[in-house]
């Protein structure tokens, strides 16, 4: 399947999966891809990739593809193919109805990252202009909006702060909830390098992840903390800088607002945050914490990487701000190898997130009640726009299952596996009156939807993605899309149909919008990204190259801003009934719900999803290698096969989430983090069992 003859011709492009970004040369025979080559040139992989995306061509031509629009009535009928036409006006006539029938806020929609950054700005664009709300959002939702939330209120722009290639200068790295050689494995290869080089490593995991596995480490350290306490954790690390006088007093004195750091020293000097006092609760033993405390701050360069072992909690835009709290007070933010990096899942997430995809903010993270900024986009809109903030996801589902909000259009992402609370979901799916679905595949969430549009793959279309270090990079069309239209193209004309007009040529145009309209992106053009190659935003008057270092000067709120972020547990707590806590995470060789990687070659190495059980817990249960297991929880029961592995601490079991069949979030629970809603899929209460095979 790999070498399929000599190639013809190559087209320079971004891999989809995740937030790394990494720069491939398509190389084609006609329109057929020969093979996937990482890029040398690409500004965020210089040359390497990982499995995934070097087979992720796979999946653009596999025999699920959707080929042509389908409708239906009811979601009990059989679907009916029929022409683009066709299925647009029985689309936009059924959400009129809907929007006539029950009120302005009775639809909305849904935008991915997996999408590229025009085409989430034109369907954010559709639902404020053409459905006349704000209800908009974003699959980050469910996995990187509390680092929006934290990291705006701490330092004023809700993005990570460095470039990768900056680990050159990194001296200790503080990996928190992130596994990067698994999901982001090119970062993963150079942060190992750095480590091999003489960095040291400390690793907050409830699991030995594999970059604790480096050979020749100096000084790693693994706190290995109970799902759930990151907070008190990061707390307590905070207390021993303030108690042990390792704070940075030239930078808090210089950058940060000394009212708000007064407060945050007051409170995180409490003897309540002491190590010692924590301990009973994180399970991680004091002394380890004070040396990471000392490590981490009394390195030259100390950088933070995190993941979603930090945001999918019920406190996990606490934790974002927590960590801002330790950037700020050891001065590691604004030069290379220091600052806070937010690792994003999927490879679009940032951008999703900058192109206005929350039911409060516009592009650029402008929040829908400033008049100024909403009378721009109002001028170039030609409509009047909705001033108070719209639906999130989560309030998307429960207004469905009160019957007040009964129509959805969903671009490329499958809620219905996604989403935790599975009975939950398809509930409220199951009453909508329409459900627009536009996907490359017959997903799980299809099994609701009314109208079928079908999606394009990142090798169809041409457009930007943005990866995690704000780096905007290129997505070239290689082969023409299999269903006759691009993603963007799609919406454009759903709208028309809709009967709110949009007409671009070319991504471009689209672009030339988001620039005009976005502070952060006015010097961005597709122009500029083929001189450039790629530019990290912001790029702009200021910044008319792009900015690889943020906040080098000063932060976007003029001065760091410390929050008070106090320790509350989950409601999920451990109890007699349900006596373990399980945590999901992902592996190499496959991508989020696996709707791709399934769908390549990767697909022979993992072809299910296991439940790992710490020796202890598995000889209680007389549990053995590739027994199955019964796993309940408050929400629900699945089935999965054991893998004993010391990899976790003991009480602690742990899975991943690429397999529809085995339904994770058939057991996740509904709670969420306080200020976003993101869904706290990292501690579930379970009670695990030996059963006979499925
Ligand atoms: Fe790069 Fe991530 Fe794609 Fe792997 S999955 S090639 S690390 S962007």
């Amino acid at each position: 399947i790999i070498d399929m003859g000599q190639p013809e011709h190559s087209v320079v492009t971004t891999c989809a999966y995740c937030g790394v970004g990494c720069s491939f040369k398509a190389e084609m025979k006609g329109d057929q891809v020969v093979r996937m080559v990482p890029f040398k040139g690409g500004d965020a992989n210089q040359g390497h990739s990982c499995v995934k995306g070097r087979f992720a061509f796979g999946y653009a031509t596999h025999k699920d593809r959707i080929k042509e629009p389908m409708i239906r009535d009811t979601i009990d009928e059989p679907w009916r193919a029929v022409s683009w036409e066709e299925a647009l006006t029985f689309a936009a006539t059924r959400l009129k109805g809907i929007q006539a029938k029950y009120g302005r806020e009775s639809i909305g929609g849904i935008t991915s990252s997996r999408c590229t950054n025009e085409e989430t700005y034109l369907v954010q664009k559709l639902i404020r202009a053409a459905f006349g709300n704000n209800n908009t959002d974003t699959c980050a939702r469910v996995c990187h909006s509390p680092t929006g939330y934290g990291l705006k209120t701490t330092l004023g722009e809700s993005a990570g702060t460095q470039t990768f290639d900056s680990i050159r200068q990194t001296d200790v790295m503080l990996v928190i909830g992130a596994n990067p050689t698994d999901a982001h494995p090119v970062f993963g290869s150079m942060m190992r390098r750095r480590l091999r080089e003489g960095a040291k490593l400390i690793v907050a995991d409830p699991r030995k992840i594999d970059l604790l596995k480096t050979p020749h480490l100096k000084g790693a350290l693994h706190l290995p903390l109970r799902p759930g306490t990151n907070v008190a954790l990061v707390n307590s690390i905070a207390h021993v800088i303030i108690e042990e006088g390792l704070e940075d007093t030239d930078f808090i004195h210089e950058r940060c607002e000394d009212k708000a750091y007064q407060a945050w020293r007051s409170f995180i000097s409490e003897p309540i945050n002491s190590p010692e006092t924590m301990e009973s609760i994180t399970g991680v033993a004091a002394e380890d914490v004070r040396r990471a405390a000392r490590v981490y701050a009394e390195g030259k360069n100390g950088a933070i990487f995190y993941g979603l072992g930090v945001t999918e909690h019920s406190q996990g835009s606490t934790m974002v701000m927590g960590i801002a709290n330790l950037a700020l007070a050891t001065g590691n933010i604004g030069r290379e190898g220091v600052g806070v990096n937010p690792l994003r899942g999927q490879n679009n997430v940032q951008g999703s997130c900058d192109m206005g995809s929350f039911p409060h903010e516009l592009p650029g993270y402008q929040h829908v009640s400033d008049d100024v900024a909403r009378g721009n986009f109002e001028a170039v809109w030609g409509v009047k726009l909705d001033n108070e903030p719209g639906l999130r996801i989560p309030n998307m589902f429960d207004s469905a299952i009160a019957g007040q909000f009964k129509g959805m259009y969903v671009q490329g992402e499958d809620i219905a596996q996604s989403d935790p609370n599975t009975h939950h979901v398809e509930a409220a799916l199951k009453s909508l009156e329409c459900l627009v679905v536009q996907d490359i595949f017959l997903n799980e969430t299809a099994k609701f939807a009314h109208v079928l549009l079908p999606g394009s793959t990142f090798l169809e279309k041409n457009g930007t993605f943005t990866n995690a270090e704000r780096r905007i990079n290129r997505v070239r069309k290689v082969m023409p899309p299999l269903a006759g239209k691009e993603d963007w193209e799609v919406t454009v004309a759903l709208s028309n149909a809709l009967g709110y007009p949009m007409d671009y040529q070319h991504p471009s145009e689209i672009m030339d919008e988001i620039a005009q309209l976005t502070p952060s992106f006015t010097g961005v053009s597709y122009q500029l990204l083929e001189e450039q190659g790629s530019i990290q935003w912001p790029c702009n008057e200021e910044h008319p190259l792009g900015t690889p270092i943020m906040h080098e000067v000063d932060f976007p709120i003029g001065k760091g801003n410390f929050a008070v972020t106090e320790y509350v547990a989950t409601e999920e707590r451990a109890s007699r009934r349900f006596p373990l806590l399980l945590t999901t995470g992902r592996i190499l060789s496959q991508y989020n719900v696996g709707a791709q990687t399934r769908r390549t070659d990767n697909q022979v190495w993992h072809d299910e999803d296991v439940l790992e059980v710490h020796p202890h817990d598995a000889e209680e249960r007389g549990i053995k290698d590739g027994d199955w297991l019964g796993i309940s929880s408050r929400a629900g029961h699945t089935v999965l096969r054991a893998v004993v592995s010391e990899r976790m601490q003991a009480g602690v079991v742990y899975t991943t989430f690429h397999h529809p069949g085995s339904g994770a979030n058939v057991i996740t629970t509904d709670n969420s983090d306080w200020a976003t809603n993101c869904p706290e899929y990292k501690v579930t209460a379970v009670q695990v069992e030996k059963v006979s095979q499925p």
